[in-house]
């Protein structure tokens, strides 16, 4: 039996609401292999928040204060895990919050509005257009969101759309637990831990930060640097794991 407070009793009951939401429509068949992959990631990396994981939240909380015009981009998997810590970010940063799904249908894109704000978030809905430079349903964004934004934080990003995104001029803080993927290493900042305790470190970090330790890391911002760190950190606990 698992104590209820061990982390792996915690990911077996969230596992459980995926697989309920993904029932409903709110996640796709294609996002829960997706979150089996970030479950993988997060066991190599000790389900914990490491050193390196910590600098980049607290980064990230220093670009979403820096900037004009900051929009959260949410897919299914990112609703079904963290409404609430979404509206709580909002809350301390305010930023657009938008919806952008792979597996776009109005529906889904209707229930996944519905169930943030139901969470307290106020989503940036409105008319979609096809603006990305992306032939999938991911270039569907709106206008004044996502499009003319000038940072995008992306939890859980597909590497095409994070690509765009960067290509189009755009700052991108990525949120995944995998720091080999494209995503990873295409966007300006990865923060290489799991969304439901990167969203209340960012927004803690946003509460937190005084002005000379929000302009120190910006100043020293190298994703590259960083995920190196996150590389290292996972190597270091594979090589003591069966001790
Ligand atoms: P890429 O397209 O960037 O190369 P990929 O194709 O391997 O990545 P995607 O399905 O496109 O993966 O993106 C999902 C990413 O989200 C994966 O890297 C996965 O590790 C990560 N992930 C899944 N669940 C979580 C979670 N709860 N917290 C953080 N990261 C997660
Ligand atoms: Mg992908």
């Amino acid at each position: 039996m698992i104590p209820a407070d061990h982390p792996r009793y915690r990911s077996l009951v969230i596992r459980e609401r995926m697989a309920a939401f993904a029932r409903e429509g709110i996640v796709s068949w294609e996002g829960l292999t997706a979150h089996g992959r970030g479950e993988a990631f997060d066991y190599l990396i000790g389900e914990r928040t490491t050193d390196s994981a910590r600098i980049a939240e607290r980064t990230a909380a220093a670009m979403l204060l820096c900037a004009r015009h900051p929009v959260i981009s949410i897919n299914g998997n990112t609703a079904a895990l963290a409404a609430p810590a979404i509206a709580a970010l909002q809350r301390a940063c305010g930023a657009l919050v938008e919806v952008n799904l792979f597996h776009r249908t109005e529906e889904r894109v209707r229930q996944i509005e519905a169930l943030l704000r139901d969470a307290g978030v106020t989503v940036f809905s409105g008319t979609a257009e096809q603006l990305l430079p992306l032939s999938h349903d991911r270039a569907w964004c709106r206008r004044e969101g996502m499009y003319a934004a000038d940072l995008v934080l992306v939890p859980l990003e597909d590497g095409d759309r994070c690509e765009a995104l960067v290509r189009m001029g755009k700052q991108v803080i990525a949120i995944d637990l995998n720091p080999l993927s494209r995503t990873a290493r295409t966007a300006t900042l990865t923060v290489v831990d799991e969304l439901t305790r990167a969203l209340p470190a960012i927004t803690d970090a946003c509460t937190t930060l005084t002005s000379r330790e929000q302009a120190q890391l910006l100043d020293s911002l190298d994703n590259h640097y960083l995920l190196k760190k996150a590389m290292d950190e996972i190597t270091a606990r594979l090589s003591h794991a069966l001790d």
